[in-house]
Parts: structure tokens; sequence; C-alpha cells
């Protein structure tokens, strides 16, 4: 009998090309123990990257870590996609969100993702009854026992499991639907901040699997008077953490850009910002202190201490973190960068209007 010794399982994940939103995929290699994972390939004519005649695509790690499921020396190993030439496959995102963190690294930017998600039992979400629906809204968000609460199990391990994978995650909540759930991961940099998302991510279907449950991150799982699944994309520069004006001039511009950002920030955003549930609508832009109903969110704390962060609400739960903390960036620290604009050039027409809410 052959065994096969000395080796450490390496779990490869990557983002494939599923249209409208990509998802997940991996497979597991034996690498030899102390080796760092490899350069390897699959089959992109079955994941929507590439024609059948010319299949292979290659996978790149860009981030590893402790495999918690499988424990021991065991690891998990993100993967970028390349083409065979070693350049960004068009799915690529993350390619071009690296290029954008690197030009603006002197702004040390932060981000804080809320995941938002919802549990699947079959084709009802967890906690939803056979025929029909649950009690409304109001008692399910940070609910406590079994007649509010639906797959606390997978929760907890899953929260254990980002710890244990040396991943940044904050916390988590149960949220406003039953069977819906959030954890935050960060704050802290990009492309960090994404790769460990879809890490997270990862871990969240994962062990749900063991469980017979699927996560889900569709961002508007029932239709009606539920609330969807966000995933609030919490944001500041080094500028904004030390000043108020900062903060306001980073809302002033994502406002400049909404239809941009709307069209980037996952699929099916106009089912879910539809101006109620906690959300405004996609057609409009406002911020505000506190204003849960606020495309941006200045929270009351960062207006009290006059320096902060802002809280982008409207990311969709499927949206994908890559494509998100890059366009904030180039939004934000574009127009920061641009002196010219920022200062009120032309008597009566200030291109950054304070406190308009
Ligand atoms: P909410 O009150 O909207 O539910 P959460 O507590 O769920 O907020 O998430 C807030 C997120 O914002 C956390 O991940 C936190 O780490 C992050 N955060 C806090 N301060 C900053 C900052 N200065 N820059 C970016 N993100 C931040
Ligand atoms: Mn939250
Ligand atoms: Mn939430
Ligand atoms: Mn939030």
């Amino acid at each position: 009998m052959h065994m096969t010794t000395g080796v450490y399982q390496a779990e490869y994940i990557w983002i494939d090309g599923t249209q409208p939103t990509s998802k997940l995929r991996a497979k597991g290699r034996a690498v030899a123990l102390g080796k760092e994972p490899p350069i390897w390939g699959f089959d992109g004519s079955s994941t929507g990257q590439a024609p059948g005649d010319r299949s292979d695509c290659v996978l790149k790690p860009v981030f590893v870590c402790p495999d918690p499921v499988r424990g021991g020396d065991n690891k998990l190993v993100l993967c970028e996609v390349l083409l065979t030439d070693m350049t960004p496959h068009p799915t690529n995102t993350r390619a071009t969100c690296v290029a954008t963190a690197k030009k603006y690294a002197s702004f040390d930017t932060w981000f804080g993702i809320e995941q938002e998600y919802t549990f699947f039992s079959g084709s009802r979400p967890l906690g939803f009854p056979e025929k029909g629906f649950p009690a409304p809204q109001g008692g399910y968000y940070c609910g406590i026992g079994a007649d509010e609460v639906f797959g606390r199990d997978v929760v907890e391990e899953h929260f254990a499991a980002c710890i244990t994978a040396g991943l940044s995650i904050a916390g988590i909540n149960a949220e406003v639907m039953p069977g819906q759930w959030e954890f935050q991961i960060g704050a802290i940099g990009t492309p960090d901040v994404a790769d460990q998302l879809w890490v997270a991510r990862y871990l969240l279907y994962r062990i749900a699997e063991k469980y017979g449950i699927s996560a889900t991150l569709y961002p508007k799982p029932v239709r009606g008077d539920w609330n969807g699944a966000g995933a609030h994309t919490n944001f500041s520069t080094r500028q904004m953490r030390n000043a108020y004006e900062p903060c306001v001039a980073a809302a002033e511009a994502l406002g400049r850009k909404h239809d941009l950002h709307i069209a980037n920030y996952g699929f099916g955003i106009e089912e879910r910002l539809t101006g109620f549930h906690e959300t405004a609508s996609y057609k409009t832009f406002k911020y505000g202190v506190s204003d849960r109903g606020a495309s941006v969110r200045i929270p009351w704390q960062v207006a009290k201490e006059r320096k902060g962060y802002i809280e982008d609400r409207r990311p969709c739960a499927n949206m994908d973190p890559y494509v998100v903390t890059r366009l904030i960036i180039d939004t934000v620290c574009g127009a920061a960068s641009e002196p010219a604009k920022a200062a009120p050039a032309t008597k009566g027409a200030p291109a950054v209007k304070r406190g308009r809410r």
C-alpha cells in the first residue's frame, strides 16, 4: 500500500467566472511539509473562465492561512486566477484592486466590512415554516433562544474558525430576518480585507455544509416586508481618522459617483435598495449622521469626536470586495488628490458643500 506522508493538505480556493455573480471554487492538493503551496491550475471551461479548446487557467496563491476545518498543518490557499502567460485573467478583480491600493498607499486606507448572509434549508430560509411566514420582524435582531435565532451552531463554529485561521474578524450578530446573520472583517487595509472576506465566506459555506445548511449572499432573499442582506463597507483614510472635514468630503465624493458605485455593488441591488428596510433608494444618494436610511452614514461617535470613518451602506451581501474597496479608494482618494477642485476656485461655487444632508 502506498502511503502519502510528510505532506499537508492545501485547499486551493479561487473566484470563478459565474455570471452575474462569481462564486467560490476549491480543490485540495497534498504539499510536502515545509514547502510553500506552489502555482497550480484548473479547467477554466468548467468555471465560466475559458473556452474548451484553451481551457487551462493558472492559480497563483495570494493569501495562505491555517485551515481550521482540517486542522493540523493543513492550509487554506486563496488564489488569484491568471492566464497561462501569467497576466491577470479577465475575471481577476484583485489585480486592479492591488494597483489602486498601491497608487494611494499614502492615504493608509482601512476597511471594516459587515457581511450579512442568510441560511437556507432547502428552498426556505432557515427558521421559516414549511408554509407561510414566521412572525414579522422585530425580535430576531441580536435575538436569543430557539424561537428567535436559527443556525447558531454554524455561526459559533464559523466565528471560532475565523479566529483560528488568523482572520481579523471583528464580531458576529443575528440579523433582522430569521435565518439571517452577520460577521465583520476589519478594520484593515485592502487587498487584505478583501482576501480575508473571501476566505471567511469560504469557511462559512464549508462549515454550514457539515450541517446540511447552505449559506447564501442573495441581497433580497425574501420579497416583501423582510430586510435584505448587505455588506456595509466602513472606510477611513488617515486624514479621516484625524479630522472631520475629510469624512464629509469623502461622503460628498461618493455622492458625485453614485451611479458608478451602484452599478458595481452587487447584482440585484435595485431589489434591496428600495428606500425601505433601513436602506436609501438606489436612485438617490444621501448621507447623514446616524441615518440608517442614508446611502452613507456618519456614525454619531464620529460626528461627536469630529474624526473617524464613514459607512457606505449601499454594497450588497453578494458584492466583490476587491471591486468595492478599489472603487471607494479611487473615488475618495482621487477626489482628495485634486487640490484645484478641493479649494473653492470660483467664488460662489465651492466644490465641497459642507453639512448637506
Ligand atoms: P454597525 O453599527 O453598522 O452594525 P458594525 O459594528 O457591525 O457596525 O461594524 C463596524 C465595522 O467598522 C467594524 O468592522 C469595525 O472594525 C469597522 N471600523 C471601525 N473603525 C473604523 C475605521 N476607522 N475605518 C474603517 N473601518 C472601521
Ligand atoms: Mn453591523
Ligand atoms: Mn447588519
Ligand atoms: Mn452597518
